[in-house]
């Protein structure tokens, strides 16, 4: 059991009287005799109990007491009652003690009370943050629940403001910020007019910042929810309205998602997540709109948060492969080089091909680790090769993201130095849309690694709005003309002379030409009249697992000639057709 201060002090007290009874018991005993004065004995033992009780009293009054007010009062303290004074008024070093107390729980406080502050309101706008929206969300949809009403939350993202803070900077951001804030405020001061039930007594609407360019309206009761999107029509008509800063006039718009509760969300955090998925399908289909949430919209949401999460493991379990797509010199009709186009072995629907999974890939940021994959593996599988004798060069994808990696060049020079491959066995593709969104970047990332022989290949080359004068200036060596001009030949009579001015502009900057997608022996043989360099489609075969690659190309390299294509089940690319949740609406990149 634990003691307390008085209980120890009374034991002592009780052992200290003990003491002093035995010892006046003695000497009364020794020197009054046993025939002595029995009343001095008993005066003497009472003065002594006196004078010991009264020494225990002033040691409780003076001491105990305050001690046990002040443990009484830090408990108190503990609790976060930190208003609350403590009062020692002993004129002592106790008093002193108790007075710094005081100081400190105050600072104490005040810092409390300002970290409570910064918790729930956003610093640069003074608006309520995301948590406060929350906690109001969660009490006003339980209200909207027992009374059976209806409110709304709004997200808002502005739209273009990244975009203008990247450009004139940050202080310009945050006083733009403080500009929409108003704005925004006074849309809702309106709101009440607009879409709130008339003569109830009902709480605020609410406007919060919920972090960077995105901020939230909590409605907390509607007439009618169609006039929620009127409103989230006005708040965004309100923001298009030009701002004036600092002599500069800059046009923004906001794009706005709007939920229902508690249809669409019965908690905070439910709302608020359905607002700003149906926030984030209106910025993605272009900005400057608004768009209810629905359940098919949470659907797709959740159908690509699975494929994302599918994608994250088939990395991690080494479900992607490349697959080999051979290239063949026009002229001698040899084999010289492949292509590495990158396959998902589902585990459940088979083969995949990248057409399904890479735009998530790009979205979700996968991509690079999932090229990077590639990457190495290309250059493994042709190193091998190399070592048994077939010597091709081989070509592998860039994506967006491994184009952005400042690490990319590195990445490559690794590949080539773990697995042994000669950096002129190895091509990079880049789409023409990426090489054009930034020459500087090529310049910069691929020059290097083409002085160290490693081609680059601009593919699609004539969908992608090429800049003649960076094309000259880049460092490219292959041009590969897309497929869709090959498949117009003999259906579009434009094809033919638009293939010849590629193939006549390529030869001109000394570039090899490879064209994709040959099906026919026409194709190919209008190819080689006008002189494109190399061929690739299912003519010459279509992408293969490495394998049955590595066998096909033995064949052609040792005895000169392309064998006879193997069963179509042997080589085809056996793409299953994988199901809807597996399909990703966007086009490849
Ligand atoms: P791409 O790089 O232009 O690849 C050519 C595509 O055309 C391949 O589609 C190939 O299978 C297909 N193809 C080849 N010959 C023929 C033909 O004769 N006729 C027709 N109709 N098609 C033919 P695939 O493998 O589905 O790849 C599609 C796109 O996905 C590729 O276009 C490329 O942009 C991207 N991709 C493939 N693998 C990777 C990769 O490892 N990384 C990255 N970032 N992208 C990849
Ligand atoms: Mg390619
Ligand atoms: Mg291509």
């Amino acid at each position: 059991m634990q003691s307390t201060l008085a209980g120890r002090l009374t034991s002592i007290y009780l052992a200290l009287n003990l003491v002093a009874l035995a010892v006046v018991s003695v000497s009364v005993f020794f020197n009054l005799g046993p025939n002595g004065n029995r009343l001095a004995a008993i005066t003497v033992s009472s003065s002594t109990l006196v004078f010991t009780a009264s020494i225990f009293l002033i040691v409780v009054r003076r001491i105990i007491a305050p001690l046990e007010t002040m443990t009484d009062f830090m408990q108190h303290a503990n609790l976060r009652r930190l208003g609350a004074r403590l009062d020692i008024a002993t004129g002592d070093e106790l008093e002193q003690l108790s007075r710094a107390i005081n100081t400190m729980l105050q600072r104490l406080d005040a810092s409390m009370q300002r970290i409570q502050r910064m918790s729930f309101v956003d610093t640069v706008t003074e608006l309520p943050n995301r948590e406060r929206f929350k906690q109001e969300a969660d009490e006003v949809i339980k209200s909207a629940i027992s009374t059976k009403g209806v409110g709304a939350a709004i997200s808002i993202d502005i739209d273009r403001f990244l975009r203008v803070q990247n450009t004139l900077g940050k202080v310009i951001g945050e006083e733009l910020l403080g500009l929409v804030t108003e704005r925004l405020d006074a849309a809702v001061r309106a709101s009440d007019r607009i879409v709130r039930l008339k003569n109830c007594e009902t709480r605020p609407a609410l406007l919060a910042r919920m972090g960077g360019s995105e901020f939230a309206i909590l409605i907390p009761d509607v007439e009618d929810p169609t006039g929620a999107g009127k409103f989230a029509q006005l708040v965004a008509a309100s923001l298009r309205q030009p701002f004036e800063l600092q002599h500069h006039r800059i046009v923004l718009g906001a794009s706005c998602g709007i939920a229902v509760f508690p249809q669409d969300g019965e908690s905070g955090d439910e709302i608020i997540r359905s607002a700003e998925l149906a926030m984030t399908h209106a910025r993605n289909a272009g900005g400057g709109r608004s768009m209810f949430f629905t359940r098919k919209l949470n659907q797709r949401a959740l159908s690509k948060l699975i494929l994302e999460n599918e994608i994250r493991q088939g990395i991690e379990k080494n479900q992607f492969v490349p697959y080999f797509q051979p290239k063949v010199d026009l002229g001698t009709g040899r084999i010289v080089g492949c292509e590495a186009l990158v396959r998902w072995n589902h585990p459940k629907y088979g083969m995949v091909s990248p057409a399904r999974f890479i735009p998530a890939a790009e979205e979700s940021g996968l991509i690079g680790p999932l090229g990077d994959v590639i990457l190495r593996e290309s250059a493994r599988y042709a190193a091998n090769w190399l070592l048994r004798g077939i010597a091709l060069r081989v070509a592998v994808n860039v994506s967006t993201a491994q184009f952005s990696d400042d690490n990319f060049d590195h990445k490559v020079c690794t590949a080539l130095k773990e697995s042994g491959l000669p950096p002129s066995l190895f091509e990079l593709e880049i789409t023409e849309s990426i090489a054009m969104s930034n020459p500087e970047r090529v310049q910069r990332l691929l020059e290097p690694l083409r002085l160290k022989g490693v081609k680059i290949a601009i593919d699609d080359f004539g969908t992608g709005h090429s800049n003649l004068a960076a094309l000259t200036s880049l460092p490219f060596d292959v041009f590969k003309i897309d497929q869709s001009f090959i498949h117009a030949l003999g259906k579009d009579k434009h094809a033919p002379a638009l293939i010849e001015t590629i193939i006549a502009m390529a030869g001109g900057l000394n570039y090899e030409t490879v064209a994709e997608g040959v099906e026919t022996e026409e194709q190919a043989a209008f190819l080689r009249k006008r002189g494109a360099t190399l061929g690739q489609g299912y003519l010459f075969g279509a992408p293969m697992a490495p394998e049955a690659f590595e066998a096909y190309a033995r064949e052609w390299v040792q005895n000169g000639i392309q064998p006879p294509l193997p069963e179509k089940k042997n080589y085809h690319d056996n793409v299953q057709a994988a199901p809807a949740e597996l399909s990703n609406q966007s086009k490849v990149a």
